[in-house]
C-alpha cells in the first residue's frame, strides 16, 4: 500500500479543499496529543499487531481472510473522515448515492431487475434480513437449508423463532432434493437457503433445480452467497471454468441472495449485502425514526434497513473498488476469481497424483480439502495425522505454510476414500481457501511443501 500514497494525498487533498470552504476554526486542546505520542502508540501497535498469521501471503492459504485492495483502504480512509452514516441521507447523502451505485452492479451481476437491496455490515446480518423477510411473508411456516449450510441459519431462525430444518446433502455436499422433497411432504415449508459455496468445501446447491421445485411446490429460495457469490462472475464464459454455472445463472430466478463483498470482493470487515428481486418487499421495513429521515424526502437507506447506524466509508470502499475491478467476467473482479479457480483446480490435479495426500471431492470453487493418509487409514489416524501436519506445518521457522482444519461426516469422504477405515463417524481433514490470485503462482510450492510434511510418517 505504501507504493500508492501519493494517490492517498492526492484524494486527502482534495477532500481538504471542500473543508476549506467553511470557516477555519482552533481545534480543541483536550483533542490535541503531546508531542510523540501518537507516533508510540502507533509503534506500540505495530508491535501488537505481530500477533497475527500472515494473512497477505501466499503460504497462508487457511481460512477465508485476506486484506482488501489498496484501493478499499484508501477509498475508505478518506470517507472516514467525514464519517458518514448511511442510515439516513442525513448521515451521508454521497455514501447513500455510492452504495446505490455498487449494490445496482451487484444487482446486474445477479441479473436483478429493479431489485430491494442494500449494504450490510456482514453476511449474517444480511441473512438475517432474508430470514426475517421470510418469515413476515409466511408466519407460520419453516425455513430450510442444508446440513452444510452456514451456522447461521440455524442460529438466525432460533432468534426468529422460525422453525428450521436441515436437509441432508450428496455425496457432493449439496442439498439432497430428495430428502428435501419428503421434508416438504412432511412439514410447511416457507423458505429454502440455498448455498452458492458452502463454507466448508465451497458446495454450490443446485439452485436451478430449486427455484424449478419451488415453483412447482410454492416456496421461496433464498440464495446465501456470501462466500461464492462473485463466482458468478465466471458462470457466462464458455467454456466455464466452473462447474455449477447453471446453478449461478438460476440466482437470477430466485427470490433474494446475499454476498460478502468482505470475503471475494476485496473489502475490509463490515460489507456484506441482501438483495431482493421483488423491491415491494420494502413494505415489511416500513418504519417511522422521530430522529432521523428529515433532510429529504427520497428513500433513506434506513428505511430499507434493519441495521440503523452503518459506515458510509463501507459503501464508499466498495464503489472505489468497482471502478477499479469492474464486475466483468474476463477482466477487474473475474480476472481475479479466474486466477483463483486456476489454482484450485492446478492443486486438485496435483492432489489427485500424490501417494501420501488424498483430494476430498474436486472443488467447485476455490476451496479445497484433503487429508494425510501415511499415518495410517482409519478416520482417527487421519484425523490425528492433519492435527500434526496441520500444526507442524504452521509452526515450522524455515517454511511455515498456514492452513486450516475441517470436520467431515463419513457420508461425505467415503464415495472418494473407499479404502478409509470407519472406526469413527467423523474424520478431520486440511482444508485450504486460495483466496488470493498470488496463490496461482504458489501452488506448486504449497503442494511440496504439504506432501513433504505428510509424507515426514511414511
Ligand atoms: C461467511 C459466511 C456467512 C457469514 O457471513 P459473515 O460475513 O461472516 O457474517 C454466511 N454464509 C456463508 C455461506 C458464509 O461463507
Amino acid at each position: 500500500m505504501r507504493g500508492d500514497l501519493g494517490a492517498f494525498a492526492r484524494g486527502l487533498e482534495a477532500l481538504e479543499a471542500w473543508q476549506r470552504q467553511w470557516p477555519a476554526f482552533a481545534r480543541a486542546g483536550e483533542l490535541t496529543l503531546e508531542a510523540g505520542r501518537l507516533e508510540a502508540t502507533l509503534d506500540e501497535l505495530a508491535v501488537r499487531l505481530r500477533d497475527n498469521y500472515p494473512f497477505f501471503h501466499p503460504q497462508y492459504a487457511g481460512q477465508m481472510l485476506k486484506p482488501p485492495h489498496p484501493v478499499a483502504m484508501m477509498a475508505y480512509m478518506m470517507a472516514m473522515t467525514i464519517n458518514p452514516n448511511n442510515h439516513a441521507l442525513d448521515g451521508g447523502p454521497a455514501t447513500a448515492a455510492l452504495e446505490r451505485e455498487a449494490v445496482a452492479q451487484l444487482a446486474a451481476m445477479f441479473g436483478y431487475e429493479a431489485p430491494l437491496a442494500h449494504l450490510t455490515s456482514s453476511g449474517t446480518i444480511a441473512n438475517l434480513e432474508a430470514l426475517w423477510v421470510s418469515r413476515s411473508l409466511h408466519p407460520d411456516r419453516g425455513i430450510a437449508y442444508s446440513r452444510q449450510a452456514h451456522y447461521t441459519h440455524g442460529r438466525m431462525s432460533e432468534v426468529l423463532g422460525m422453525r428450521a430444518f436441515p436437509v441432508e446433502v450428496d455425496a457432493s455436499g449439496r442439498m439432497d432434493l430428495a430428502d428435501l422433497e419428503a421434508l416438504l411432504d412432511r412439514e410447511a415449508i416457507g423458505t429454502v437457503v440455498a448455498t452458492a459455496g458452502t463454507t466448508g468445501l465451497g458446495a454450490v446447491d443446485p439452485i436451478d433445480r430449486l427455484v424449478a421445485l419451488g415453483r412447482e411446490r410454492g416456496f421461496r429460495v433464498h440464495v446465501d452467497a456470501a462466500y461464492g457469490g462473485f463466482y458468478r462472475l465466471l458462470a457466462d464464459l464458455d467454456p466455464s471454468p466452473i462447474g455449477a454455472s447453471r446453478a449461478f445463472q438460476a440466482i437470477a430466478q430466485a427470490d433474494s441472495v446475499v454476498i460478502d463483498p468482505h470475503k471475494h470482493g476485496l473489502q475490509p470487515y463490515g460489507c456484506g449485502a441482501v438483495l431482493f428481486r421483488d423491491a415491494s418487499l420494502g413494505r415489511f421495513y416500513q418504519h417511522d425514526s422521530p430522529y432521523t429521515y428529515f433532510t429529504s424526502a427520497e428513500l433513506h437507506l434506513g428505511e430499507i434497513s434493519l441495521e440503523c447506524s452503518r459506515a458510509g466509508a463501507a459503501a464508499a470502499a466498495f464503489w472505489a473498488t468497482l471502478r477499479c475491478f469492474p464486475l466483468t467476467s474476463s477482466e477487474g473482479m473475474g480476472a481475479i476469481l479466474q486466477a483463483t479457480r486456476r489454482a484450485a483446480l492446478d492443486w486438485a490435479a496435483r492432489l489427485a497424483e500424490s501417494s501420501v495426500l488424498s483430494l476430498v471431492m474436486p472443488p467447485e470453487l476455490d476451496i479445497l480439502a484433503f487429508y494425510p493418509t501415511a499415518g495410517g487409514r482409519s478416520a482417527s489416524a487421519v484425523s490425528r495425522e492433519t492435527e500434526r501436519v496441520f500444526q507442524a506445518l504452521m509452526t515450522d521457522p524455515e517454511e511455515p505454510l498456514y492452513l486450516a482444519k475441517l470436520v467431515l461426516p463419513r457420508s461425505l469422504v467415503e464415495s472418494g476414500a473407499p479404502d478409509l477405515d470407519w472406526d469413527q463417524p467423523t474424520v478431520t481433514v486440511l482444508r485450504s481457501c486460495l483466496m488470493k490470485p498470488e496463490h496461482e503462482a504458489a501452488v506448486p510450492w504449497l503442494h511440496a511443501r504439504v506432501e513433504r510434511e505428510a509424507g515426514v510418517s511414511a
